[in-house]
């Protein structure tokens, strides 16, 4: 970072100047919004007494169908909210939450200064004390006990440029322990759903909603969770479309439904297997579909034999009669059918086979990769997508890149080596040394294999380097807080130190089931550093004395950035107002911390006085992703997205796309929905659709496993490799019987697509394009322009031999970026692929019906831990030992067992079932402190079924 000292704070003028602005109405009135602007000191904030007022379109924080408002400011304040009519998403509308932003911008409970708790009382401090003091802390303890003693947890509600440097600022402090709010609400849903065909993100749009015949909706909510979605619902509901809800209680959106069905909570796999079951035995499944484009069904065919009726309806409660006529209305309505979920069918130890028991329910019906169909996944907050594609997670790196792999770290390093928008430098090997070491004896026990070292890129690394150990989750970070007997299952921690410290940005503890011991793990910690809007309840329900340090965040609506929405798009969004009262953005935390903490070099985005909260800040953030996440088609320029604003009417309700020849986004779909490939792709609204031209959003199943599946000599070395999961028998013992050893093939057979009339007819199958997910494009200060393999991908004379070829020789050349991003292609290897036609650059491959690489293969029902059904936890126990799972071990059968027999001594045989309190934002603390939205929370409830009451 440069030496030049720089004014941390953005004044009115710079402010002013780099927002950039749409409109210039005047407005009247203000009154009451300089009274409400005001910073807490009694003076009104410099300019607010200023004349003009103007209309800025911004994009609602609250929940992930992204909708638009335009926020009035006049001067810095705030003064309130107009309709974005012209927002294809909602047209202007909002919903309860959306609408009360203008009293959560202004509510009294914000927190106002940094706060930190010295003898039992809160006490202001400085910013710089603050800082100092936190990552002096933090250093002490990096130094003392190891890096891996600090926890960063993050957030689904900042932006993607928070989301994106805060992942960075673990990496570079040297710790994989980062992670966020999504990883308990879908990270089964991308597990699911990346591991069937490729990604693991909603397939189709909200606004396709519209286009379905029928829309399943299993486990979620969405006329109380995701209003606006609900108006496409509905409208698609008007055309003819048919609402079917199954959910254990009976909601709103069952009100709304044309039918409910009540099922036991967990069964979702059982009910699902069912549905399929029965449309096998009816002969509806669609064998075209399951021939063509999906690889190891035989295998599923075998496990449903399992799911006969009576044995569906015992496990889920739901007759006998109402599954087989669930099986109907999916003949009647097959292929336009969505079904849609939320936290009720991700929360489970058993989510990631509710979510593939989904996912195979759609390819045997044909609902994927067409309007009206497909997987309609719904997020929570607002940038549940986005964190997840770049941010905070402790397994991968921005853009899905392993941390298990040393060359996803090589590939990182180089993004944040050479990035222009930053002045730091950083090697593979700086970096590495950053990490500690995981012990001989925990490393070996857990792994199975002795310690070794191998030479990566003229270094000598060790396999044992917490570098590729996935880092602690969100969801049992407490356990590694705790001394060994008090965590779950009495489990190893596999870290040289317990945490010592932690930061929670943008989280509240309340999402996080134990309660009790999270409290106990706080008091452990030597600091603890809440940063947020409001005081969280991390904030006070520990019962600590001292080492608690607040920081005030500006909200979403004072600065700039981009935010992914549930379906892909990438939403940009102007400040409202400056930060209000003594708050600093996200960003600007963590550019502080990275100063702090020696590293301030690799975060100096933006320029002058826009360093920290200037347009340039996070555009030039948005540019070094734009460089570095090349897996899902991250290449949505800042200029593009700010040019979908402007030309905002351009873009149809129906279809998201711009019909507006002569403008710039012509043919564009509205905020590029990812992948997006570079500035000469429109982005792709339906994933996997093969009825369209890639370069128009076209695709196949992703080929991302090669182009076979394990023979069963394969599979019998990764048993004994210990490389399979702990499954002795061949998964595709079926497959092979039916279809012999071409049923393993993952890449699709030829076929002749209606789009494909200039080239021959026919397209091939082909393995994901070499380079497509490390290579850049020549000049990197133009991340957007199209690198090789996205340009040779689309082109109908090229081919992957050419483009495996075309590498080699510009990397032969030295002008291949990064350099070495081409040393494990073997141009050979690729020659029996020479169809020279457009692809998507991942190739044409098969979804997996049987996922290798899971304990499951197969969906399989799982009772729930806690099950009032311990006959059924006998036959369909929930998985057992995992060793070192997220660094701690996991043993969901012992705690089943437990737990089962605990109910049984006290007679209990009842569920009682209750929603989830922590609906709206933040565990709901924001909502809470809106005297409006505050009303609307839901009160406690408890439920039991009919039949037993
Ligand atoms: S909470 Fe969700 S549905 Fe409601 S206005 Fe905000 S984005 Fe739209």
């Amino acid at each position: 970072m440069s030496s030049e000292p720089v004014s941390l704070d953005l004044d009115r003028r710079s402010f002013m100047k780099a927002s950039a602005l749409a409109g210039g109405l005047a407005l009247g009135g203000g009154a009451t919004g300089h009274a409400l602007a005001q910073d807490g000191s009694g003076e009104p904030p410099d300019g607010a007494l200023g004349d003009e007022g103007e209309l800025v379109k911004s994009v609602c924080n609250y929940c992930s169908v992204g909708c638009g408002f335009k926020g009035e400011r006049k001067g810095d304040a705030f003064i309130g909210m107009e309709p974005w009519f012209e927002n294809p998403h909602n047209n202007g509308s909002l919903c309860s939450k959306g609408a009360s932003i203008y009293g959560t911008e202004h509510s009294e409970k914000r927190l106002k200064h940094p706060m930190k708790l010295e003898g039992g009382e809160w006490t202001k401090i400085s910013w710089n004390d603050a800082m100092e003091e936190i990552t002096s802390e933090f250093d002490r303890i990096r130094q003392e006990f190891g890096p891996d003693s600090v926890m960063w947890m993050g957030s689904a509600h900042f932006s993607n440029e928070d989301a994106y440097a805060f992942r960075k600022l673990a990496a570079l402090f040297g710790t994989t322990n980062v992670d966020h709010q999504a990883r308990i609400c879908h990270s089964t849903t991308v597990s699911g759903l990346a591991n069937t065909w490729g990604y693991g993100a909603m397939t189709n749009t909200l606004n396709d909603y519209r286009n379905y015949d029928l829309l399943f909706i299993i486990g979620q909510n969405p006329a109380e969770a995701h209003p606006i979605s609900m108006q496409h619902v509905l409208e698609g509901q008007k055309r003819g479309g048919k609402i079917i809800n199954i959910d254990p209680r009976y909601t709103k959106t069952s009100a709304h439904a044309d039918e409910f069905h009540r099922m036991r909570p967990g069964t979702d796999v059982a009910l699902m297997m069912g549905i399929m079951r029965y449309l096998r035995d009816q002969g509806e499944l669609d064998r075209d579909m399951l021939a063509d484009r999906v690889q190891g069904w035989p295998d599923v065919e075998v496990e449903l034999d399992q799911y006969d009726l009576d044995t569906v309806a015992d496990i889920t409660w739901i007759s006998r009669e109402s599954i087989e006529h669930l099986g109907d209305q999916f003949i009647e309505h097959k292929p336009n059918i969505q079904i849609e979920w939320a936290m009720g069918g991700t929360q489970h130890n058993n989510g990631t086979q509710n979510i593939r028991s989904y996912a195979l329910t759609g390819l045997a019906t044909s609902g994927i990769g067409r309007a009206g169909g497909g997987m309609q996944v719904m997020r929570g907050h607002a940038n549940v997508q986005g964190a997840t594609d770049l941010g905070p997670n402790s397994h991968i790196l921005p853009g899905y890149y392993s941390v298990e792999s040393p060359g996803s770290w090589a590939y990182w390093t180089d993004v944040w080596n050479q990035s222009p928008w930053t002045s730091g430098n950083v090697s593979f090997k700086e970096l590495y040394d950053r990490y500690d070491v995981m012990s001989k004896r925990k490393y070996e026990e857990s792994s199975g294999e002795a310690t070794s070292t191998f030479a990566f890129e003229g270094n000598d690394i060790e396999t044992r380097s917490m570098m590729f150990q996935k880092g602690i989750t969100v969801a049992r970070w407490y356990d590694a807080a705790l001394p060994q007997e008090e965590r779950q299952n009495n489990a190893e921690l596999y870290q040289p130190s317990p945490l010592k410290a932690m930061l929670i940005q943008g989280h509240s503890a309340n999402s996080i089931s134990e309660m009790d011991k999270q409290k106990r793990a706080m008091e452990n910690l030597d600091l603890l550093v809440i940063a947020d809007i409001f005081p969280s309840v991390a904030s006070v329900m520990h019962d600590r004395e001292d080492g608690v340090i607040l920081l005030p965040v500006a909200s979403q609506y004072e600065h700039h950035g981009s935010l992914t929405n549930t379906h892909r798009s990438v939403q940009w969004r102007d400040p409202v107002r400056p930060p209000g009262h003594n708050s600093k953005t996200d960003m600007e935390i963590i550019q502080l911390l990275a100063d702090g903490l020696g590293f301030g070099e690799h975060f100096d985005w933006g320029s002058g006085p826009e360093l920290y909260n200037g347009r340039s800040t996070y555009e030039n953030c948005l540019r070094e992703i734009n460089l570095g996440v090349r897996t899902i088609g991250y290449q949505q320029s800042p200029e593009r997205l700010q040019q979908h604003k402007e030309y905002d009417w351009a873009f149809s309700t129906e279809t998201l796309r711009a019909d507006a020849p002569g403008t710039p986004v012509d043919g564009d779909y509205w905020m590029l929905p990812w992948p997006c490939w570079g500035d000469e792709h429109p982005g792709t609204p339906i994933l996997w659709r093969d009825d369209t031209d890639p370069r128009e959003g076209g695709f196949d199943f992703r080929a991302r496993w090669g182009a076979t599946a394990p023979t069963r000599q394969q599979w019998n070395e990764l048993v004994a490799s210990s490389e399979a999961p702990d499954r002795p028998d061949y998964p595709f013992a079926e497959t092979v019987n039916r279809q012999g050893q071409a049923g393993l093939g993952m890449l699709r057979a030829p076929y002749t697509p209606d789009w494909n009339t200039g080239y021959n007819g026919r397209v091939e199958g082909v393995p994901q394009y070499p380079g497509f997910s490390t290579v850049w494009p020549e000049d990197i200060t133009n991340p957007t322009a199209m690198s090789l393999p996205y340009r040779y991908a689309h082109d109908p004379t090229k081919s992957v031999f050419d483009t495996a070829r075309a590498l080699i020789r510009k990397a032969n050349q030295g002008t291949l970026r990064p350099q070495g991003a081409a040393s494990d292609i073997n141009p050979q290897e690729y020659s029996q692929y020479d169809s020279k036609q457009p692809d998507p650059p991942t190739g044409r491959g098969k979804a997996r019906a049987v996922a290798w690489n899971f304990l499951d293969v197969v969906p399989v029902h799982r009772e729930p831990v806690e099950s009032p059904r311990p006959d059924l936890v006998e036959r369909w126990p929930a998985n057992g030992q995992q060793t070192n799972f997220f660094r701690l071990d996991q043993d969901n059968a012992a705690t089943q067992k437990t737990s089962t027999q605990a109910a049984q001594q006290q007679g209990m045989n009842t569920i009682l079932t209750s929603g989830r309190q922590v609906e709206h934002q933040g565990g709901g603390s924001e909502t809470r402190s809106n005297l409006f939205t505050a009303d609307l929370q839901p009160h406690m409830y408890a439920e039991i079924h009919p039949d037993m009451a």
